[in-house]
């Protein structure tokens, strides 16, 4: 295996070059990018990712955090999740995202892993881990042994037929919440794609998980201006209190006037095959009281569609309390 490393802007065409040469721009891709590689390496040495090439992307000068002239902040591909999280004007003004950084992984992990590589980490589901399994996600046609097997940490709102893994991300479901933008630069040139649209559902094709092309290259995310007055919250629920990945997380993004849900915006973890905005939620607080009552119909709403596997159903009331929880505690704050 190769592994390049460029270290200035004008190496980045030739970085996605080289990409470009994959056929995929995720799983089965010859040529992948390695930021904090703490996804990475780990499934190569599982093989489970099993590229002949990697570029190097760390010394590329995409590790700044940026106040933008509009309002927003414009979040460098390789700045580490610690920096992220631990950032002044994030924890001013985006606080959701600050608290959900911080309930994932371990410090060591944080400092290590980057922003685009957590847009980027692939899922738990002990089945696509294990080579030695069949996995439609892995192996395209393989079959999917969760669907009437170990499914308990897995999703139960936008399954398919070929795959109910859940996206293992908390970064992610703020970033949802806070309507963030990705960047990317690729054989195409530049394009702008909304974190809602971002991720992709496995339909008949779960081993597509994002819309990157092949050489796609990850520059960095935008958050919008700050919602003056806004209050956030992110509740993580997990089976130990650190260093494990959510049975049900919210984020939660609320704007209050005399007692009355003005705007909101919603996004669940550790349920859904991608990071969860959840519309049914936002739309069920509009102009209502902020209060138990109306959050426990808001959380009611979030989870109308889901299905439940044969391990799982526990998530469906779990999740709702955690939305209920997350949301009376932005509104205390
Ligand atoms: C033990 C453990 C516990 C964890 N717990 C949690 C948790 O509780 N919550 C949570 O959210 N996460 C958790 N994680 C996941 C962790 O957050 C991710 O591994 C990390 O964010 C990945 O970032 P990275 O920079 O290391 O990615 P890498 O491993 O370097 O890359 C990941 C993928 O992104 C691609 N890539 C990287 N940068 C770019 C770019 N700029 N453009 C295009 N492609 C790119 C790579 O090719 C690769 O496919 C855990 C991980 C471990 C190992
Ligand atoms: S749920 Fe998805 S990732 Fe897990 S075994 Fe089925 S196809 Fe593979």
């Amino acid at each position: 295996m190769k592994t390049f490393t460029f270290t200035r802007p004008d190496d980045a065409p030739d970085a996605i070059a080289a990409a470009a040469q994959a056929t995929t721009a995720q799983q089965g891709a010859e040529v992948r990018f390695i930021a904090g590689g703490t996804t990475l390496v780990d499934l190569m040495k599982l093989r489970v990712e099993t590229p002949s090439q990697l570029v190097d992307i760390n010394r590329l000068p995409l590790d700044k955090i940026e106040a933008l002239p509009g309002g927003g902040l414009k979040i460098g591909a390789t700045v580490r999740n610690s920096d992220l999280a631990n950032d002044a004007a994030v924890k001013r003004d985006y606080s959701v995202l600050s608290q959900a950084i911080l309930a994932g992984a371990s410090a060591q992990l944080r400092n290590m892993a980057t922003t685009a590589g957590n847009l980027l980490q692939r899922t738990r589901c002990v089945y696509f881990r294990d080579p030695a399994m069949p996995c439609n996600k892995r192996e395209p046609g393989s079959g999917c042994p969760a669907i009437t097997g170990a499914n308990r940490m897995l999703a139960v709102l936008g399954t398919s037929e070929q795959c109910i893994a859940t996206n293992p991300s908390d970064m992610c479901v703020a970033m949802a919440a806070l309507e963030a933008t990705v960047h990317i630069t690729g054989p195409r040139g530049a394009r702008a794609v909304a974190m809602a649209d971002f991720h992709l559902l496995p339909g008949d094709t779960p081993q597509r998980e994002t819309v990157l092309e092949p050489g796609d290259l990850i520059t960095h995310v935008e958050l919008p201006p700050p919602r003056a007055g806004s209050k956030h919250a992110y509740l993580k629920l997990r089976d130990r209190a650190s260093y494990e990945f959510a049975l049900a997380s919210a984020a939660v993004v609320l704007e209050i006037t005399n007692g009355t849900v003005t705007r909101a915006r919603i996004a669940l973890g550790g349920v859904g095959t991608k990071p969860w905005r959840s519309p049914e939620a936002e739309a069920a607080l509009a102009d209502r009281p902020a209060d138990r009552a109306h959050f426990r119909q808001a959380a009611e709403a979030a989870m109308r569609e889901a299905k439940p596997q044969s391990e799982n159903r526990f998530k469906i009331e779990l999740a709702r309390r955690c939305l209920t929880h997350a949301l009376e505690t932005a509104a205390k704050s």
